[in-house]
Order: C-alpha cells, then sequence, then structure tokens
C-alpha cells in the first residue's frame, strides 16, 4: 500500500474504517492503472484527505478518474447509513451537529451528555 490512504492517517472514527479500508483496496488496481496509463505524469492520483463533514466521509484525491470518483461516491453513500463510532448500520442525527451513529452509540452519547449536563448542575449549585 502506497498510493492510497493507508498511509495517510484517518480523519474518520473507527466505525468508517472498513468503508475506507475497502474503498483504499479497490481504489489501488485503479491507481496502478492510471500510472501504467500515464508513465509520464508526475502526479498520481492519490489520497489527499479523508474525513468527516456533514455526517458523511469525504475522501479527496489528488486525481480522479471516472472510475475513482464512482467507487468514492458509493463509499461516501455507504458512510451516510453506517455508525461512525462502530461500524453498525446507523442514521443521521442532528445532535447541533451531524453525525451518523447507531442506535445504542445515540443512546450512548446522550447519557454522556447528561452526565456532563448534571455535573455542572452540581458544580456550579444551580
Ligand atoms: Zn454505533
Amino acid at each position: 500500500m502506497q498510493s492510497t490512504a493507508m498511509c495517510w492517517g484517518f480523519g474518520v472514527d473507527d466505525g468508517w474504517f472498513d468503508i475506507v479500508w475497502d474503498l483504499s483496496s479497490k481504489l489501488e488496481p485503479l491507481i496502478q492503472k492510471f500510472i501504467d496509463e500515464n508513465p509520464n505524469v508526475e502526479m498520481h492520483p492519490r489520497a489527499s484527505q479523508v474525513k468527516e463533514k456533514f455526517g458523511g466521509l469525504r475522501f479527496y484525491m489528488t486525481h480522479t478518474s471516472d472510475e475513482i470518483s464512482d467507487l468514492i461516491g458509493k463509499a461516501e453513500a455507504l458512510s451516510y447509513k453506517t455508525c461512525e463510532n462502530c461500524g453498525n448500520p446507523g442514521e443521521e442525527r442532528s445532535n447541533g451537529w451531524i453525525s451518523t451513529r447507531c442506535d445504542d452509540c445515540q443512546k450512548a452519547w446522550e447519557d454522556g451528555q447528561w452526565k456532563e449536563i448534571q455535573k455542572m448542575i452540581k458544580k456550579h449549585d444551580l
């Protein structure tokens, strides 16, 4: 793995690891094909950024082709249905910002928020 996201680290949570991994392994041969077909081009396609935005995966490449953007589009669509925390089927939640979570992770997050609020109330004697 030289060209894709594996050596770049992730700007996304564990739940989407499989999506990014799967995408990267599918991109690898396409990138190799591009390099074979364009031996004189110095800028080879590679992942420039992987991150979460508005509840969905964003995967940026330095160069794309139709095949590459098709694969990225599919992975991004899948991310909207996958809990970014644990990888189980999830949906978009709005908690002030949008994230994609399953029921369990959403509940855990809400419980955590509620505990923080209670702590604040105690601390400030509200
Ligand atoms: Zn989850």
